[in-house]
């Protein structure tokens, strides 16, 4: 369902994705662990065009996100494709990112409504039942600020599942938050992987969370991938020295 092709990022002069292929299939969960600055989080931000591909390409169910080729030269797509593409896709940050002048409620049924064209009362119906989901049934008229770090990923939980996405892609969700409620928070995810088939691409440097629910772990460093596998494989025997001494520092 996702399917890197020589995909290339540079930031100036400064190269921190090249020459990557990489396909996730649909329903797959795929972990990505590796050193601060190897270009994890880029890539979800690749996949959310939150950045510009500098080179290669990104295929969305075989569809092209950002560029195509059309006579033997990488074009863009038209906006409105990659806009269609970006809806299928939901993203969870590191820090939240509601919207803060916006109630939780507004905040799940902004895009339902104005991105899907939901009705206000069907979204609102569907946000309630996330809010339950996510163990927050009760805060639906509060505002963000007043909530705690942990609550705030809860609700960007719900936001991100408002939009019955087919990708799911978890941007280092827990590191922001105190220790005691990292917990919860992985324990929802855990339910969402258990509960559907939603393909997740998840950076993070939760390990057990990791080898819990991903199918597949890819070691990056310097921009490429070293290894990948089978999480018990990757985090048991590793094959690669580089992915031995990133584990022996973070295990
Ligand atoms: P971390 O675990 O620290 O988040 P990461 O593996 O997710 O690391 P990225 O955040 O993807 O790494 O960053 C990879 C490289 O890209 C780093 O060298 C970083 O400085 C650079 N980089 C990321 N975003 C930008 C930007 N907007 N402008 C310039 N350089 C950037």
């Amino acid at each position: 369902v996702i399917e890197f092709t020589d995909v290339e990022k540079r930031f100036g002069d400064n190269v921190v994705l090249k020459d990557l292929n990489f396909s996730v299939a649909r329903g797959e969960r795929v972990t990505l662990i590796g050193p601060s600055g190897s270009g994890k989080t880029t890539i979800l931000r690749l996949v959310m065009t939150l950045e510009e591909l500098t080179g290669g390409y990104i295929h969305i169910d075989g569809e092209p996100l950002t560029h195509q080729q059309r006579d033997g030269r990488r074009v863009p797509v038209p906006k409105k494709q990659q806009k269609r593409l970006r809806t299928r896709i939901g993203m969870v940050f590191q820090q939240f990112n509601l919207f803060p002048n916006m109630t939780v409620l507004e905040n799940i049924i902004e895009a339902p409504v104005h991105v899907l064209s939901q009705s206000k009362q069907e979204a609102t119906q569907k946000a309630q039942s996330l809010l339950e989901q996510v163990g927050l049934p009760d805060k639906a008229d509060a505002h963000p600020t007043s909530l705690s770090g942990g609550q705030q990923q809860r609700v960007a939980i719900a936001r991100a599942l408002a939009m019955d996405p087919e990708i799911l892609l978890l941007d280092e969700v827990t590191s922001a938050l105190d220790p005691e409620v990292v917990g919860d928070v992985l324990n929802i995810l855990r339910e969402v992987a258990d509960t559907t088939n939603v393909t997740m691409l998840i950076v993070t440097h939760e390990m057990g969370f990791a080898r819990d629910v991903s199918h597949k772990v890819m070691m990056f460093d310097g921009g490429r991938v070293v290894e990948e596998g089978h999480p018990e494989t990757i985090f048991t025997a590793p094959d690669h020295e580089r992915t031995q001494k990133f584990l022996g520092a973070v295990l």
